[in-house]
């Protein structure tokens, strides 16, 4: 099956078609009917295998449109600033249609744009984690602590989505054992 055939909305297809995809790679083909069913999937493939629009355009799809004081609903979690950088353009031409709202929290920036940041009320935050603990540990607002701290908990999973490709056969396993104690539900491994 093609993007046709995955009843993706109108907004979030025409993102994909204007980005250029015309037909969804094998990690897309296997990952984005189980993402959007709902469940939980560690994918493991290298880069160039289009893993990244694999989670990017099933999260889009579940967010469909920014929600007025709807909180932060997505988190992107990556290993480093400059993936975060390009996960954020990434989103952002994925999800051009869409009103969703995005906000890049790395370090480099000032925690003080990040706050006016958060402040607007974004959907999705793309993160590396020692920026995200900052922003925790700074967060004086109750509402907006327990709204990151949800979504970092529900996000887990992201970590694995996001991740480079770096595990080795021998470590694989026991990360994979620590990820789904961490709080994935029953996740469809899936490898290419
Ligand atoms: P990634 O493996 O996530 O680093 O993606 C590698 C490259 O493949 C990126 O430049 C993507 O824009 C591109 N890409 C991802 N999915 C598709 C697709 N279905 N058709 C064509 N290019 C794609």
């Amino acid at each position: 099956g093609g993007f046709e055939s995955m009843n993706l909305s109108p907004n979030v297809f025409r993102g994909v078609k204007r980005k250029g995809y015309r037909v969804p790679t094998p990690i897309q083909r296997k990952t984005m009917p189980i993402i959007l069913a709902g469940a939980d999937v560690v994918a493991m493939a290298r880069t160039g295998s289009g893993k990244t629009a694999a989670f990017l355009i099933p999260m889009l799809e579940k967010l469909k449109q920014h929600v007025p004081q709807g909180g932060v609903r997505a988190l992107i979690l990556s290993p480093t600033r400059d993936l975060a950088l390009q996960t954020l353009k990434f989103t952002k031409e994925l999800g051009r249609f869409t009103d969703l709202r995005i906000s890049l929290l790395v370090g480099g920036d000032s925690m003080e744009s990040q706050f006016e940041e958060l402040a607007q009320n974004p959907d999705i935050i793309i993160a590396t984690p020692g920026r995200l603990m900052h922003h925790l540990s700074e967060v004086d607002d109750m509402s907006l602590l327990w709204a990151l701290l949800n979504s970092c908990i529900k996000s887990l999973p992201n970590l694995l989505r996001t991740g480079r490709p770096c595990f080795s056969a021998a470590t694989l396993p026991s990360a994979l054992a620590e990820f789904a104690k961490a709080g994935l539900r029953e996740p469809h491994l899936v490898r290419l």
